[in-house]
């Protein structure tokens, strides 16, 4: 199947256009973007003319930030195109909710994509909570934004979601794996004096469930969720890629690079049952924080 990818930055080029050349089942046929472009693809700046020239291409894969993404999405699902979302879907729920009923209304697919979900251990931690009682649960997510987001002003930006850029990705297996839904009753967020977006976000759920947003962290970097049952605990490490049941290694392998291709595969897959995939939980969560959330000050931040 032929796709067209929009927005050719750090995530396009680290992981979706591996991606999509390693799959036997997708061609990258072309892509849209103001700068990037990616050698030997057919190369737009201006996506309207991406649209009208090549009906050839019925998926549209959307890996700019999510405030222009909706734009984009829409214009596609009008053209008749299927639509794949990087995460956080959109800059508002609403508008994604849109976009879910523009693509219903055409029979059209609109996957909302979360890569954390594909992560190794995931799948296997969502079948050994599946039927037990959770008694408490923590996230820690703290990382060095500077490596991971070098100079991209966006994410500080109204919108950008700060923290919770990465942050959501935690929510995304935490809503995956938990056998009964959780609630928001408490965050405490902390913005940059400089800056429209929070660094850092402590955030307390129902079920004693808990997570530790940080992006100041230097040296080491930690991705783990621990989970607590009567029948013993879990725990995710290395943004779910590895999986320990009661503190013993017990499944998944430390590297993200499957993520990617699973989520083309499932898109694939969607396309050819003629379903979408939307999920809307871990933004859920994020909203909610930032309505409920008490803001301090932080010291400014520049990258
Ligand atoms: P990025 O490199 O800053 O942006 C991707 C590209 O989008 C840019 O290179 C730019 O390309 C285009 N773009 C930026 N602002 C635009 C605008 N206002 N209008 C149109 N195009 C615009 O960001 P990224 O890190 O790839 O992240 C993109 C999405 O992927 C985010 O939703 C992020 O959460 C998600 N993601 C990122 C990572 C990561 O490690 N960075 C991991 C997983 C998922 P042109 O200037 O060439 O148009």
């Amino acid at each position: 199947m032929k796709v067209a990818l929009v927005g050719i930055g750090k995530i396009a080029l680290d992981q979706h256009v591996p991606a999509i050349t390693a799959a036997a089942d997708w061609e990258l046929a072309a892509t849209c973007s103001r700068h990037g472009a990616v050698e030997g693809v057919a190369a737009y700046s201006d996506f309207a003319a991406l649209l009208a020239e090549r009906p050839d291409i019925p998926v549209i894969s959307l890996c700019l930030p999510p405030v222009p993404r909706f734009a984009y999405a829409a214009a596609a699902l009008q053209a008749g195109r299927h639509v794949m979302l990087e995460k956080p879907p959109g800059a508002t729920l609403a508008e994604v909710h849109e976009l879910q009923a523009m693509a219903a209304a055409r029979g059209l697919t609109l996957f909302t994509t979360w890569h954390s979900r594909m992560a190794q251990a995931v799948e296997p931690a969502r079948a050994w909570l599946a039927g037990k009682v959770v008694t408490a649960a923590r996230i820690t997510w703290r990382e060095d934004v500077r490596k991971w987001h070098p100079g991209q002003d966006w994410v500080f930006e109204p919108g950008g979601m700060g923290v919770f850029d990465p942050g959501i990705n935690a929510l995304s297996i935490l809503t995956h794996i938990l056998p009964a839904p959780v609630h928001l009753t408490g965050a405490e967020l902390d913005f940059p004096a400089n800056r429209q977006t929070p660094i850092a976000a402590r955030l307390q759920f129902s079920g004693g469930v808990s997570a530790d947003f940080d992006w100041r962290q230097t040296g080491p970097q930690t991705w783990d969720i621990k989970v607590e049952t009567p029948e013993g605990s879990l725990a995710l490490r290395m943004g779910g890629n590895r999986l320990e049941i009661d503190g013993e290694p017990a499944g998944g392998a430390d590297t993200i690079m499957g993520e990617y291709p699973a989520l083309y595969a499932r898109m694939a897959d969607l396309v050819a049952r003629g379903q979408s995939d939307v999920d809307l939980a871990p933004m859920v969560h994020v909203a909610d924080a930032l309505t409920l959330g008490r803001r301090n000050t932080v010291a400014a931040f520049e990258f």
